[in-house]
């Protein structure tokens, strides 16, 4: 097709567009979801692009639509809006989404032989994500925050029928949710090798299911998943909104279901709590078992750190470990991203790890973590330093005893964190935001005249910031 040159202007724009967004959000949903998108004229302040079905559209509008707004007007001020609309590609074969590659998924035992029969390789090569050899259960620290959800994927995985379904996992970011899924397709294969696992993100699910749609596939698709014992989708909170593919899914999840197949779910929320999710859904989710991994705690964290540079074979002296637990409390994955900085830079300037080293190294991530003090932190350690109930922090008493302890915490949630009065206040006992200035200015007052009340209230302050 021949273009003119504002046509030629507008490819060229989606062509920087595209590369963008490819690079946020990686190659395969670029393939996925961008490829196809055909972009079709500028209408005024509005560009006009098509996809070749609704689901697509539903899911790039979601997913992308904000972001490719803002990547547009950047390329080009004028535009104010991106339009997405249907337009059925006539000859699907020859259409863009075919060349998708598709996703290399050989399981491999921690060895290096094929743990996979024929029927793994059909059904599961084609679809199934690649494990990550390190997700086992051999690597999985418990502790407290984790135990039941790992007791729950033991079952599972070692369960010879369904003892529920379907198993929901669900647990903030980096807390170990993919780890524990992984972990489970390694236990069964390893277990029986015959035995077929598919795991795959909801991102990826969704996107067979609009290919099936389009194609008028879906037996086809339910299909692909008979052959499978246990199905695995990962973030499965990105399913919700789409009405049509949710009608789907709900209907697919079933059936597999009904034939005994095992189905694991994760989400960064409970099934209850799942956005645009309709109710039937819900609560076929919550049918199962649903087992959450609560945020880790400073003993887990270093069990983790505990090992981790065992496994990596670094020497840490503990209060390197300690301090890394109290002061990266955020999720597991930062922990360990900020081990493995800490040990390759010491390895690569040749140094020992000491505590100076590793508060160097990690400079920046640290002020980002002391940033995150909570109110609730702050009311416990002051709590205990001034040995008074935490009850006390929300108690109308006003005894002395607890009421300066009270103010202390007050004045360092307005010092430390960037909650509004008000906010605290509400967090104090739903007290009014002049009693935390009243709070803040007393405690500063104190400051100034009682050398000893300063140095308490710095203490806290230095032990609150880590
Ligand atoms: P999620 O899927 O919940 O976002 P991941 O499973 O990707 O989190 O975990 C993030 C990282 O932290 C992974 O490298 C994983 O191995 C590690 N991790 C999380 N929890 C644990 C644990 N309990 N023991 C060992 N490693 C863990
Ligand atoms: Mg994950």
């Amino acid at each position: 097709m021949e273009f003119n040159s504002s046509d030629r202007q507008l490819q060229n724009q989606w062509y920087r567009v595209s590369t963008r967004l490819k690079a946020e959000i990686g190659d395969t949903a670029y393939e996925n979801w961008l490829k196809p998108v055909k972009v079709c004229e500028l209408n005024g302040s509005e560009v006009r692009i098509a996809v070749p079905s609704r689901l697509m559209r539903d899911w790039v509008l979601t997913n992308y639509g904000e972001r490719l707004r803002q990547l547009w007007s950047g390329e080009n001020p004028v535009v104010k809006s991106v339009d997405i609309s249907i337009q059925p590609s006539s000859a699907p074969s020859a259409s863009a989404l075919e060349d998708v590659p598709p996703m290399a998924a050989k399981a491999r035992k921690s060895g290096d032989t094929q743990a996979k029969s024929s029927g793994w390789e059909a059904a599961a090569s084609e679809i199934s994500a690649p494990l990550d050899k390190r997700y086992t259960f051999e690597n999985f620290v418990v502790g407290k925050p984790n135990e039941f959800a790992y007791a729950a994927a033991r079952r599972v995985a070692e369960a010879a029928s369904v003892p529920f379904n379907p198993l929901f996992l669900y647990g903030g970011v980096g807390l170990g949710k993919t780890h524990l899924m992984h972990a489970i397709a390694w236990d069964i294969v390893k277990r029986n090798p015959s035995r077929t696992v598919m795991y795959l993100s909801a991102e990826k699910f969704m996107y067979r299911f609009v290919r099936a749609l389009r194609e008028q596939n879906t037996v086809d698709f339910k299909e692909q998943f008979r052959s499978v014992d246990v199905l695995m989708i990962d973030d499965v909170q990105f399913i919700g909104g789409r009405d049509a593919t949710q009608e789907e899914f709900f209907h697919t999840f079933n059936a597999l279901v009904d034939q005994g197949r095992q189905i694991i779910l994760s989400a960064d929320k409970s099934p209850s709590d799942l956005e645009g999710v309709e109710e039937r859904l819900k609560s076929r989710l919550n049918c199962g078992l649903v087992a959450d991994i609560h945020a880790t705690t400073y003993e887990l964290r270093l069990a983790i750190l505990e090992s981790k540079s065992e496994q990596m074979q670094i020497t840490a002296p503990p209060k390197v470990l300690e301090f890394l637990a109290h002061k990266i409390t955020s999720n597991v994955r930062e922990l360990e991203g900020a081990l493995n900085r800490v040990a390759a830079h010491t390895q690569l300037v040749g140094r020992d790890l000491t505590l100076e080293t590793t508060q160097e190294v990690l400079h920046d991530l640290l002020r980002a973590n002391d940033r995150r003090v909570t109110i609730e932190e702050i009311q416990k350690r002051v709590a205990e330093h001034f040995n008074i109930r935490v009850s006390d922090m929300h108690s109308a008493r006003r005894a002395r005893s607890v009421a300066r302890p009270r103010q202390v915490a007050m004045y360092l949630a307005k010092q430390l964190t960037s909650r509004s009065l008000p906010e605290i206040g509400r967090k104090f006992g739903g007290r009014d935001h002049t009693t935390v200035m009243h709070a803040v200015r007393k405690v500063d007052e104190l400051r100034e005249k009682d050398s000893s009340f300063a140095e308490d209230v710095e203490l806290l302050r230095r032990m609150l910031e880590g």
